[in-house]
Parts: C-alpha cells; sequence; structure tokens
C-alpha cells in the first residue's frame, strides 16, 4: 500500500517535470535536475546520472562534465544481456574500474522496447524495497515516458535551430558568388551548431585559390583511405584515426555536377555522431557543394568570355606583320598576364636540337632549368599531348625549385617544332582550367609562330650565298648601312684571292670553287660573333665589324693573311683591303666602300699577299 500510495504520488511529480519542460532550449538538463530532485525525495537517492542513447550507444549529457571525464560510452550490444530479465541492474556494466559500476542502472526503453536512455543512481535502501514491488514497472514506464517526450521536445527545438542555420545559410549562399564568403558561412554554421567539433575543408584543385579560408587542398595521393572514398563515392564515412587520437567524418560537398571537396569533421574517438548531427552536416555540405557549383559557373561563364578574348587579341596580333621575336614577347607577355608564372621558356626544334629562345627566362640556361627542358623534351617524345604536372617533386625523389609546371607543344601540321613550359615554385599553383587556356592559347598561335619561323628561314636563304654559306651582298650592303646608323665605329674589310685566274686554269673551276668554301670556312671561324662575312662578288669576300676600332680590324686581317696560305689546299694568298669609320667622322656607306676598294688596290699594286689600310684622312 505504501509503494503505491509513493507511485501515485511519483506520477504526479514527474506529469510537473512534464510540463515544465517541454519546448525549452534543447541544450538543457533542467528537467533531469527536476527528476533528481524527486529521486531524492522519494528514495533518499544522493547521486544521479543520465546517459542518452544514440545510434548504438549511451553517453553522458553533454552538460554533465564531471561525469562525462570518467565515463566512456558504452555499446547497447555489449550492456543488452543485464536487461534482459528486469529493467535494472547492479552489475557493473562499465569494463574499467568505475565508481559508477556500483550504481543501479535503469534502462529507459520505448514502446517498441528500443532503449531510449539509461539512468544510474545509488541503490538506496528505500529504492531497493520499492524496486521489489509491482511498481517498479510501471515507474520505469512512466520515466521512459517523460525522457522519450522531453526528448522529442528537445529533438524539435534542435530541429527548428537546424533548420533556422541551414535557412540562413542558405540566405546567405544564394546571395553571394563568392566562394570564400560560402565556405566562410559553412564553417560558421558548423562552429556555431557544434561548438566542440572542429571543421576542416578539403577542397579539391579546380576551386578559387583567391579565398582567405583556410582550407586543405585535397590529394588523391596522400589524402587518408576515408577521405578519397568519400570524395570518390559522394557518401559520408568516418574513420577512427588512431594517430591523430580522433574520429573523423568525411562529408562529400557534392552540387549537381560534382563532388568539390570535402568537409571533415574532427571528433574525440568516443564520440557519437548522431543521426541528427549527420543530418545537418549533410544538408549543409549539400548547401555548400550548390552553392559553390553556382558561383563556379558564374564565374566560369565570365572566365570563358575572358578566355575567348584573350585567344582572340592573341590570334589577331600574331596574325600582323610582326616578326617572330616581337610575337613571342607579345606570347610571353600574354602567359604572364594569364597565368602568372614564375619562370617561361620557348623551344624550338630544329633537326633534333633545342633551342632556347630569346623571349625565355635565363633560368632554362641553368643546369636545373635544363632539366625541366629535358623532362619535357622526353615527355613529347613519347606522347604528343599537352603536359600538366601539379607537383614535379612527386615524380623525382630530387627537390626542384618549381613545383608546378604546364608544357605546350608547338604543332606544325602533326609535328612537334618546339614546345613552351610555364613553371612556378608552389604546388598545385596552376589550375586545370589554366592548363586548357594554355593550351588553346599556344595552339592558336602556334601556325602563326611556324609561319613567322618560315618566312625567317627564307629569309636567311635568300640572305646567303650557296656556294659558300656567306651572307650575300645585299644582306652585307643592309647590314653596314643600319649599323653605320646606330653604331659608334666600325672596320669595312675587302678580301681578293690573289692570281685566282691562274689557280681556275692549273687546276680548274671546280677546284677553284672548293678553295673559295675553303677561305669562306676560315672566315667564318676567324669572325664569330664579333662581325659578318660576305661574298662580295665572284673571288672577291668582304667582312664587317660593327663597333671595332681600326687597330682591332687591321690584327684580326693579318691573322687571316696568314692562315689562310696555310689552311687552302691548293695553297692560295689574298690581298686585303682595309678601311673604318667613325661617327665623328660623318661619312656613309659608299665612302666607306669606295675607301676600302681603293686599299685593296693598293694591295694588289704592292705585290699581292699582304693588307693595306686606307683611312679617311687620307681619302679627303
Ligand atoms: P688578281 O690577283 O689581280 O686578283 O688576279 P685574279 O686572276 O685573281 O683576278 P681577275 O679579276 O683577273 O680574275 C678573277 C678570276 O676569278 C676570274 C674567274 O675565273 C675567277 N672566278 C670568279 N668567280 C669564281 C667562282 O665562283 N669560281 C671559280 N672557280 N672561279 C671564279
Ligand atoms: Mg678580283
Ligand atoms: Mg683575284
Amino acid at each position: 500500500m505504501k509503494n503505491d500510495a509513493i507511485m501515485t504520488h511519483l506520477k504526479g511529480r514527474i506529469l510537473d517535470v512534464y510540463n515544465e519542460n517541454l519546448l525549452v532550449n534543447g541544450t538543457t538538463i533542467k528537467w533531469f535536475n527536476d527528476l533528481k530532485v524527486i529521486l531524492s525525495e522519494f528514495f533518499g537517492v544522493e547521486i544521479a546520472h543520465y546517459l542518452i542513447f544514440d545510434v548504438d550507444s549511451f553517453k553522458p549529457l553533454r552538460e554533465d562534465y564531471a561525469f562525462t571525464k570518467n565515463m566512456p560510452t558504452i555499446k547497447w550490444l555489449d550492456i543488452k544481456a543485464f536487461f534482459d530479465e528486469r529493467n535494472f541492474t547492479e552489475n557493473p556494466i562499465w569494463d574499467s574500474e568505475n565508481d559508477m559500476n556500483k550504481l543501479v542502472k535503469i534502462l529507459l526503453r520505448d514502446h517498441d522496447d528500443k532503449p531510449i536512455g539509461l539512468l544510474a543512481m545509488d541503490s538506496t535502501v528505500k529504492w531497493k524495497e520499492f524496486s521489489e514491488t509491482e511498481n517498479i514497472k510501471e515507474f520505469v514506464c512512466t520515466i521512459s515516458k517523460l525522457v522519450k517526450t522531453i526528448r522529442q521536445s528537445i529533438r524539435l527545438v534542435q530541429q527548428e535551430n537546424q533548420f533556422r542555420h541551414l535557412f540562413s545559410v542558405t540566405k546567405t549562399f544564394n546571395s553571394t558568388l563568392d566562394s570564400g564568403e560560402i565556405l566562410n558561412g559553412t564553417l560558421f554554421a558548423i562552429n556555431n551548431a557544434f561548438p566542440q567539433i572542429e571543421p576542416t575543408l578539403i577542397l579539391s584543385n579546380d576551386q578559387d585559390r583567391k579565398t582567405s579560408v583556410p582550407y586543405k587542398l585535397f590529394d588523391y595521393t596522400s589524402e587518408r583511405p576515408a577521405t578519397v572514398d568519400a570524395y570518390v563515392s559522394g557518401e559520408i564515412t568516418t574513420e577512427i584515426e588512431e594517430d591523430l587520437g580522433v574520429r573523423l567524418i568525411n562529408v562529400p560537398i557534392k552540387g549537381k555536377q560534382g563532388i568539390y571537396g570535402i568537409l571533415q569533421l574532427a571528433v574525440p574517438t568516443d564520440y557519437i555522431f548522431s543521426t541528427r548531427q549527420k543530418e545537418f552536416a549533410t544538408s549543409l555540405a549539400e548547401t555548400t557543394g550548390n552553392a559553390l557549383e553556382n558561383a563556379k559557373l558564374y564565374i566560369q561563364s565570365h572566365k570563358l568570355v575572358s578566355d575567348l578574348q584573350l585567344i582572340n587579341e592573341t590570334s589577331h596580333t600574331l596574325n600582323t606583320n610582326i616578326s617572330l621575336d616581337e610575337m613571342l614577347v607579345f606570347l610571353r607577355n600574354q602567359l604572364i598576364k594569364s597565368f602568372m608564372p614564375e619562370q617561361i621558356c620557348f623551344v624550338f626544334i630544329e633537326k633534333d636540337e633545342y633551342k632556347i629562345i630569346g623571349a625565355s627566362n635565363d633560368y632554362f640556361h641553368t643546369d636545373e632549368g635544363q632539366l625541366y627542358i629535358q623532362h619535357v623534351s622526353n615527355h613529347f617524345n613519347k606522347v604528343k599531348e599537352p603536359l600538366f604536372i601539379a607537383d614535379f617533386n612527386r615524380l623525382t625523389k630530387l627537390k626542384y625549385g618549381y613545383r608546378s609546371l604546364i608544357a605546350v607543344p608547338l604543332k606544325e601540321q602533326n609535328t612537334i617544332t618546339g614546345f613552351s613550359i610555364v613553371l612556378h615554385k608552389e604546388p598545385y599553383y596552376f589550375s586545370f582550367d589554366a592548363f586548357k587556356l594554355m593550351q588553346s592559347l599556344i595552339q592558336h598561335s602556334s601556325l602563326a609562330i611556324s609561319n613567322s619561323a618560315l618566312r625567317n628561314k627564307l629569309q636567311e636563304m635568300v640572305n646567303r650565298d650557296h656556294l659558300t654559306n656567306l651572307f650575300a651582298r645585299n644582306y652585307l650592303d643592309k647590314y653596314v648601312e643600319s649599323s653605320m646608323k646606330v653604331d659608334d665605329c666600325g672596320v669595312f674589310v675587302l678580301i681578293d684571292i690573289d692570281d685566282f685566274k691562274q689557280v681556275n686554269d692549273k687546276y680548274g673551276h671546280q677546284i677553284g670553287d672548293e678553295i673559295l668554301k675553303q677561305i669562306a670556312s676560315i672566315i667564318e671561324k676567324k669572325v664569330g660573333e664579333k662581325g659578318i662575312g660576305a661574298r662580295w662578288g665572284g673571288e672577291e669576300l668582304a667582312l664587317y665589324y660593327a663597333q671595332m676600332p681600326l687597330e682591332e680590324g687591321i690584327q684580326n686581317c693579318s691573322q687571316l693573311l696568314m692562315m689562310i696560305p696555310l689552311e687552302t689546299n691548293p695553297s692560295v694568298t689574298v690581298s686585303i683591303g682595309i678601311s673604318s669609320w667613325k661617327q665623328s667622322e660623318d661619312i656613309d656607306y659608299r665612302h666607306l666602300f669606295h675607301q676600302t676598294d681603293i686599299a685593296l688596290y693598293k694591295a694588289k699594286n704592292k705585290g699581292k699577299n699582304q693588307l693595306s689600310v686606307m683611312e679617311v684622312s687620307q681619302l679627303l
């Protein structure tokens, strides 16, 4: 009778707890404090804790810090057997030595017998007495109902909060096309909803990289398997990371057209990620994915327009009548403008030799720069497709300075005639879009470049004499004339083979030609980079040195005078006329030539096989 009265009284009090705790803030545990008061009044209970059930385990109420600290979560399956007969047990249910084991554990169930929570309290004399009566069932049932109702009420409030959050995030996302703002909103929403969870953004490389939001780049080769799995499958994955001492939850950031990365949540290993949290994170990541996709599409459509403009402008400029050098400098500037690389080079392949073009950075002449050229040329020897390397250091054990690389071939019909390389120190620096843009830029320029190179070759052919491969007279004329406009001084030389008629008569014209070729190559070697050699007429040759004082010219010619009889076979001698000009003297090319011709005539007159100098003063 006594216990029946207790029961009636208890039910009344518990009903009060219902009423007072409906639709209060989702995080409060006031209801449990109210329940504790009742338990203390009726059974003299001093210690009471409550464990909530989520997914498959019981875990302490988050607010109950002191309790949480030494209380590992417990799996329902591990303790199920204790509750087969009765709804409570005094058996130890925790593995470790735990004070809580001494308490009585009362299991609260749903109407379909699924657990909803665990009440742990000290087993007082009054409780023991009560628990032996029939009333115990009703008591547990009443508490269960209380908890269930409170739980539903809390869930409703939480859901409402959650939707409010999502709604405000979505609103922000819809009002912006700035991916930084979107990602910030995502992190903010997570921090707001689950302050104890550490979120990390792992984004694929095709994102707008200008964002200030901290994020990691997704990297297939170094990402954890569960992360890759989530990225590939588009499904949420979770994995315990022993090394970090956390559980990682990977939520794919999914849009309609693809997956843009992973929202990774790190929680303590024993933390149970609730169904509610999972739903929230999934919706949030999906909202983020859609917003990023919208922003991307918008930027892409703008970028497409500007890319087309760039290609158009480039093709247009390249098809105007500019020289190959100007063309490559222009292209270099376009590449710098569009991709901001740290190093650029253009390489032409001529007769299996790699020629680095002037518009390239000097870096490519260094040993390290050569390695990149080597790597790229090996690639193009095998395949004709452009090359995109996100991190060069992954390909080699040697650590090179530049880790991002794009190389695009220059093609003439189907043959590769050269290539362009851009480099940057930072790995993953160039986006895939940049790669595609560079490809179309170079492809559109390829034809203009090879046309121009061809034109240069033709011009070169016209400029050269066929027999000796020295420059032709026309070219020499233009060359000297332009030098006399821009330089300070120069030396002009005429060389005539002595008694060449007799040589021809004696050995035949063919041998005569050979001698001409021999002399041409001696001259070529001697002149080198300092000047140019030309075939002036039949057996007369000419030299011109820009920016060379007369004395040095005389020295060079004396050497030629000695070398030619030694290095020709049959041996011939030459006569040489030398003259020079200085900016101060105000003479023109016609004068210079005339002067030199007189000098040559003097050399012949004085007995050949010698040189003679004619200076301006002598002429005037
Ligand atoms: P000098 O010492 O006075 O210069 O006597 P030379 O015989 O060299 O001079 P001349 O002007 O009388 O004769 C030039 C000869 O050079 C005539 C021609 O047979 C020869 N010659 C000119 N062009 C060529 C050529 O392309 N090949 C050959 N094999 N001989 C040439
Ligand atoms: Mg002659
Ligand atoms: Mg001669």
